[in-house]
């Protein structure tokens, strides 16, 4: 029944000049969403709409999913389009429209028409009233509510006239692209996938970066990562994942400093590396899944002491979010399942039993002294690191 879309932006719609920026912005992700749907489609702009048409054979449930999935778009609506052929033609429509798509089904509605052309014969109230007059009359078990529909049929009265009653959310936010870049530190976990998400989410194009230890960890943990990048690319197109061996690097660590501040240390490290591929690609900022409180590394204390290392802002979304709220999103984007595989991070492995709380900086500098050659280790992580391109 359905051969187009109507896309229903939020916030693009209060940007005053720049408006056409973000609209074009989200043509082309929508555009570049389409591109793994079996099917030809055009997306285009019409006075400040968003309309996907088919122009060939496609599968409604997968074109939808993959609408689901582009940040901008807070509602999708299958629209009918049709010309203008006179009111009765529009009102044979109108009841095969619901026939086909409410079969035998029994409920209220109401009628909005909206002209958008001003030369149409009738006005707007009289086209609604005139609809659900024929509406009741070839299925009278449907009853008008104007108040509380069930079903709104929407009749807009445009160069062509769209019909449509149904919407299906999409995912809000601002298309990807429309704000920057940042660099993602994207572990195996649950909270790092999901604040990438939330900050690609405001329109921010991600790439990500993952500090791997073999053979502490294994293939199958840096796979995961990969799998993870390929969920979230789902949402953001292609990501450039840059695998970094951070072995020697963290060896170095538990060897030379003392274990209550291995993770403070690691995490500084993993930060000055992640900010060399941040600015070689030019972000603005770096991201990572942390929260307040969430583990010792995370305090304030802490995250002052990891944050002293960084010249980028770093961006962290979940920062007040209990791991119940993470889990939660996790599970709606579709990342949860593969971060709950159960393979070993670099950091679970050089864990310490009491790690220090409130880390004090003065003495976390005194133990970083002891790491002789740690910048010999660190250009050679940067020069044998592994950059994939990771696609949906
Ligand atoms: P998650 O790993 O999902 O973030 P977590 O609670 O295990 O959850 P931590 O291990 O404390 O978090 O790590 C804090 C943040 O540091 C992570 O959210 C991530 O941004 C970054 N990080 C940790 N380990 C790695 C890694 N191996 N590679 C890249 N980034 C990492
Ligand atoms: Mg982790």
């Amino acid at each position: 029944m359905y051969q187009a879309f109507l896309i229903k932006y939020g916030e693009i719609g209060v940007k005053g000049k720049n408006r056409h920026i973000f609209e074009d912005t989200l043509v082309s992700q929508t555009a570049n969403a389409l591109k793994a749907v079996d099917g030809e489609f055009c997306v285009r702009k019409e006075n400040g709409r968003v309309y996907v048409e088919a122009q060939s054979e496609f599968d409604f449930e997968e074109t939808v999913e993959a609408l689901t999935h582009v940040f901008g778009i807070v509602g999708i609506c299958p629209v009918v389009l049709m010309e203008d052929e006179g009111f009765d033609a529009l009102a044979r429509n109108v009841v095969s429209y619901v026939g086909e798509g409410y079969k035998g089904q029994e409920f209220t509605f109401k009628v909005i028409t909206r002209r958008a052309r001003k030369n149409y014969p009738m006005d707007s109230m009289e086209v609604s009233a005139a609809l659900g007059e024929r509406l009741l009359e070839a299925y009278p078990k449907l009853k008008v509510d104007v108040h509380d529909p069930e079903v709104t049929l929407h009749v807009e009265i445009r160069n062509k006239i769209n019909l449509y009653s149904k919407t299906i959310p999409g995912p809000g936010g601002m298309p990807v692209g429309s704000a920057g870049r940042a660099m993602l530190l994207l572990s195996g976990g649950i909270d790092s996938p999901v604040a990438g998400y939330m900050v690609a989410k405001r329109g921010v194009k991600i790439d990500a970066v993952y500090f791997h230890a073999p053979p502490y960890t294994s293939e199958r943990a840096k796979q995961k990562v990969v799998d993870l990048a390929k969920e979230i690319a789902k949402y953001t197109g292609p990501i450039r994942l840059h695998i970094l061996n951070f072995t020697q690097i963290q060896l170095s660590i538990y060897e030379k400093c003392p274990h209550d501040q291995l993770t403070i240390i690691m995490r500084r490290y993993m930060m000055k590396l992640a900010e060399h591929f941040a600015k070689e690609e030019e972000c603005l900022g770096l991201v990572t899944g942390e929260s307040i409180g969430q583990v010792a590394s995370q305090t304030m204390h802490s995250l002052a002491v990891t944050n002293e290392v960084c010249t980028l802002p770093v961006y962290r979304p979940l920062i007040g979010m209990d791991k119940q709220e993470i889990i939660d999103i996790a599970q709606k984007i579709g990342t949860y399942e593969t971060s709950i595989l159960p393979f070993e991070d670099c950091c679970t492995i050089f864990v310490a039993k009491h790690p220090v709380t409130k880390p004090n900086l003065k003495s976390i500098l005194k133990s970083e002294s002891h790491l002789s050659g740690i910048h010999a280790m660190m250009k050679e992580a940067v020069d044998t690191a592994e950059t994939i391109r990771v696609e949906p």
